[in-house]
């Protein structure tokens, strides 16, 4: 029987090594997927110049990769605490970054450009003084202008800031040259001025901590490099992206033309509708296992409050509990958020729609605890005076006759508090979660129209709630029967 123990531990043995090699061999490029041809959406995936790089190079190291899309200025923390193997999005080489991470061999030449409307008066940098010029957050096109001429407006994204020239919000935009010529190819009322602000050289962020990764990169680089590959992966990627271009321009010059072009462009062509609804199910999921959370943490919170407060029990709980509401409603949810992800889950690999549910479930309980609190203490304080004299105990009471109450006079708040924590979930892409408002976003960052997408994305918000209130109304005249 020694050689079946021997042959199971083999086994097992073998099964841990397999499953350590495949945690091993998946590699984390994370990016900002706003700037092509580098790296943009393609339906649900995420595709350009740097994916297809770093993925061929990583293959041939004999990895996997994941990609995920983050803002930019997260990229260079994310490699830095473990959050991602690699950083890959145009970005340049600084001697601040050169700091915070190792840089790969530098694999393209860029520069930064000054973008303007086609009938701006605007001619140069000189020009630009006291104008208002928008950047990417976080970028080189942002330290120049900061440092150079004056503090920049700052968008999330490049697209954004696009958007925002085109409406008329800001006088130029200054950018990275090939993404601006992207932009200009698919808006014929845009310009790109002929002065250059920088030269740059773009190469691939990893972690200090990484040295034997990123050379092994580099040597898979050198090699793509010399061999003329990476050359014609960039052609590729710009050829893709001129022909797209004469296919995206909005022609049409009556208002019902540019209306339904627009519509066509922002839903239809590359069924860009499918971002609403993929959005539209992540922001539901967040919303009711959020709410559900909300709800088990609120009524725990709400019932050691007061039960501290009528029976002197739970001291130290109530002051737990105390010390939750004032950190949750002091501060706002948004950083709340970004604390759970960044911070306390920093280097662990954990599923984004469960930090959303994790976050703004622990945000919705200290405001539900609130509201339950408030409805126990409005019930009449001989209900549990007669409920105590009947024989029942203190938590008898409270489950069979304060606390049924209690629900039915709290509906309406607590239905209120459902609604907003709906919109609340906005945020999520903060933390690149595709929900609902994010998906208009992407919509945007590939169409430059501001108008459709976030109209429809406020149109599904809108109906959500107002389907939310009625079935609340309807709960409420059910229970208003039982008075
Ligand atoms: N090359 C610029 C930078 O590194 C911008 C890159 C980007 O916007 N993805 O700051």
């Amino acid at each position: 029987m020694k050689w079946l123990k021997t042959l199971l531990l083999l086994c097992l043995l073998a099964m841990l090594c397999s499953c350590e090699k495949e945690h091993k061999a998946k590699l984390i490029m994370v990016t900002n997927a706003t700037f092509p041809p580098y790296e943009y959406m393609a339906g649900n995936e995420i595709d350009g110049i740097d994916p297809a790089v770093v993925r061929l190079a990583v293959s041939r190291m004999g990895y996997d990769l994941e990609i995920r899309d983050m803002s930019f200025d997260s990229l260079i923390p994310a490699v830095q605490s473990g959050k991602a193997h690699i950083a890959a999005a145009g970005i340049t080489v600084t001697e601040e970054r050169k700091k915070q991470v190792l840089f790969t061999l530098p694999y393209v030449i860029s520069k930064q450009v000054i973008l303007v409307r086609k009938n701006s008066s605007i001619r140069g940098v000189k020009d630009l003084k006291g104008k208002r010029i928008g950047v990417q957050h976080g970028t080189t096109g942002d330290t120049f202008v900061a440092k150079h001429i004056q503090e920049p407006e700052r968008f999330t994204n490049n697209p954004l800031a696009v958007t925002a020239l085109l409406s008329g919000k800001i006088d130029v935009a200054i950018m990275d040259s090939e993404p601006a010529e992207v932009f200009v190819s698919r808006r014929n009322d845009l310009k790109i001025l002929d002065e250059e602000l920088t030269k740059e050289e773009y190469a691939f962020a990893f972690s200090k901590h990484n040295q034997t990764l990123c050379n092994e990169f580099n040597a898979e680089l050198k090699k793509m490099i010399e061999s003329g590959e990476l050359n014609s992966i960039i052609e590729r990627y710009k050829e893709l992206h001129s022909r797209e271009a004469t296919e995206n321009t909005i022609i049409a010059n009556t208002l019902f033309g540019r209306l339904k072009d627009s519509f066509y462009m922002n839903f239809i062509k590359d069924q860009r509708y499918k971002y609403l609804l993929n959005g539209f199910s992540v922001t539901i999921q967040i919303t009711i296992f959020a709410v559900l959370l909300g709800i088990l943490i609120g009524f725990c919170v709400a019932v050691i409050r007061t039960t501290a407060d009528q029976t002197g029990k739970f001291f130290l709980l109530n002051q737990l509990c105390k010390l939750y509401l004032t950190v949750i409603r002091g501060t706002p949810v948004v950083v709340q958020l970004l604390i759970i992800y960044f911070v306390i889950f920093r280097s662990v690999n954990i599923d984004k729609v469960f930090v959303a549910i994790l976050a703004f479930g622990i945000n919705s309980g200290a405001y539900v605890a609130e509201i339950i609190r408030g409805g126990i203490m409005s019930i009449d304080k001989g209900q549990m005076e007669g409920g105590r004299s009947l024989g029942l105990s203190y938590f008898q009471t409270m489950r069979e006759i304060i606390l049924p109450q209690a629900f039915k006079n709290v509906l309406p708040a607590l239905g209120n508090e459902f609604i907003v924590l709906l919109k609340e979930t906005s945020v999520a892409g903060y933390i690149a979660l595709q929900d609902l408002t994010k998906a208009g976003d992407v919509i945007r960052a590939q169409t430059y129209d501001a108008f459709l997408p976030l109209l429809a994305v406020a149109l599904i918000y809108l109906i959500v709630v107002v389907f939310l209130s009625r079935i609340l109304g309807c709960l409420e005249k059910r229970l208003k029967k039982y008075e």
